[in-house]
């Protein structure tokens, strides 16, 4: 098959690189010149200053002129392509939460005005891969009517993938959800798909295109409401009823077959690009036809508080004041093994820290620190000159008060010896993540231990 990818972002340049490594001949389109450049030249610093994924360098440099190509003129492209994938940012309104689809229409508009001149005959399917409300497909399918694309049909076919574990997950998702009105759409997709079909364990699932947009919001948001029930409900117990310990609580519930582990690591809140902005779309899209919604916005809120209520406690609980304080924080990316730097929890901490009276924020993280600089931008807030990043953990907690662990890196689990060795107690431990099983030892020793679903120890 002949496929377009609209969008090297996360999800398109895997699927992209996937689609390749299954033999299909695969052109990725951007309008980001530079990102084309750096994943033309297949060398993996460039690619992954972009999108870094475990597993998806060496597919690019395997199909790289073979099966892949990436452009940035979709003209020179489309002839006999039998789909286009768009994989397009589909942001939030912060306003009200809605989706904000004006990059995703101006692609769309450039791809149909491009379309309308094809001058080959088969059909051509628009998929929307992107994460997209309720009906957009139809929408999809009024903006190529309006330029007069022939022979065309729209489908919706959203994406799972979660980051880190993103080429593993295209190359065996758990499902594969496409939406399609007619059967030379979904024919064309089983083609596309053809590893898919009929396979023993992966789900291949034919439905409406509405069917498909609405599967893709529930699944998010339904992972985020069980995400903010440990940590409005299991972590809470733990914090508040002496002798609860947190990890037999989530094993003894967990080992119940119906109910899932993954998710129920208490934590200070789920980042990302994804679930905040998803239940907040579906959130309007449910409040639009009159629904109530109480219960997701109560997931939703219980989420944004965590990311920064360990600091809360830790004024309330451990007695700490900030003011003046210099703190380490340790991860900044929203989650291990990834640079993405998107809705990340540290954000929200990192601002309520500084909001508190922080003098200086020490940060380190494995892999995101270039995001990071980004994303804590001065001219985003100018309280941000404060932040300075360090190239270890040991170096950020040199000299500091206080530590906040807010991504679950392995190399954390190792971090009490770190501490002894970098800062003198009393010092403040602050661990959103329970990273550090052998928290007892520095609490002999004299550090205060603070971790979400469990009381202080000093
Ligand atoms: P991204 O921002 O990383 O990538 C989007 C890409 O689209 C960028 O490379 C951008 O340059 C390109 N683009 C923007 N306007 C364009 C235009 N007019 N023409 C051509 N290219 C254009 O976004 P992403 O994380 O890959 O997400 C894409 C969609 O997939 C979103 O709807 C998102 O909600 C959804 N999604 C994301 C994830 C995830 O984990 N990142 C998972 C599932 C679904």
């Amino acid at each position: 098959m002949k496929i377009i990818v609209a969008g090297t972002g996360y999800v398109g340049l895997v699927h992209a690189a996937v689609c390749s490594e299954y033999g299909h001949e695969v052109y990725a389109y951007d309008n980001d010149v530079n990102k084309i450049n750096a994943f033309s030249n297949g060398q993996a610093e460039e690619i992954e200053k972009y999108v870094n994924e475990p597993g998806l360098v060496n597919i690019i440099k395997e199909t790289l002129g073979k099966y892949l190509f990436f452009s940035t003129d979709l003209g020179a492209i489309i002839e006999g392509a039998d789909a286009i994938f768009l994989c397009l940012p589909t942001p939030p309104n912060p306003n009200d939460g809605s989706t904000n689809l004006v990059f995703y229409d101006a692609a769309v508009e450039d791809i149909a005005e491009i379309a309308a001149k094809r001058n080959d005959e088969n059909r051509i399917v628009f998929v929307n891969k992107s994460t997209v409300p309720i009906g957009t497909a139809r929408h999809l399918q009024d903006i190529m009517n309006a330029h007069e694309v022939k022979n065309f049909g729209v489908s919706s076919n959203p994406e799972f993938l979660a980051e880190g574990t993103a080429v593993e997950q295209a190359r065996k998702p758990d499902r594969v959800v496409v939406g399609c009105d007619h059967e030379s759409d979904f024919k064309i997709l089983r083609r596309v798909y053809s590893q898919f079909v009929n396979h023993v364990r992966i789900k291949y699932i034919e439905t409406t295109p509405e069917t498909a947009e609405a599967i893709k919001y529930v699944a998010n948001t339904m992972l985020l409401t069980y995400i903010s029930f440990w940590n409005g409900v299991g972590a809470k117990i733990g914090e508040r009823f002496p002798n609860v310990k947190i990890d037999d609580l989530r094993l003894g519930v967990t080992s119940d077959d119906r109910i899932s582990t993954w998710g129920s690591f208490v934590s200070n809140g789920a980042g990302g690009s994804c679930f905040g902005k998803d239940i907040a779309s579906l959130i309007y899209q449910l409040r639009s036809v009159n629904v109530s919604t109480k219960m997701l916005e109560a997931s939703y809120e219980v989420n944004e508080y965590q990311k920064v209520y360990l600091v809360e406690r830790a004024i309330a609980e451990a007695g700490f004041k900030f003011n003046n304080k210099t703190v380490a924080v340790l991860g900044l990316a929203f989650k291990k093994h990834t640079n993405d730097m998107r809705d990340a929890s540290s954000i929200k901490l990192i601002e309520s820290l500084l909001g508190k009276g922080v003098a200086k924020v020490k940060a380190y993280d494995p892999l995101a620190i270039e995001s990071a600089k980004h994303a804590f931008s001065p001219s985003k807030n100018i309280l941000f000159e404060k932040i300075e990043y360090y190239e270890t953990a040991k170096e950020a907690i040199e000299g500091s008060h206080a530590l906040f662990i807010s991504t679950d890196w392995e190399e954390f689990r190792g971090l009490s010896r770190t501490i002894e060795e970098a800062a003198r107690p009393p010092y403040l431990v602050m661990d959103g993540r329970r990273m550090i099983p052998d928290f007892e030892d520095i609490v002999t020793k004299g550090y205060t231990y603070l971790a979400v679903g469990a009381m202080v120890m000093k």
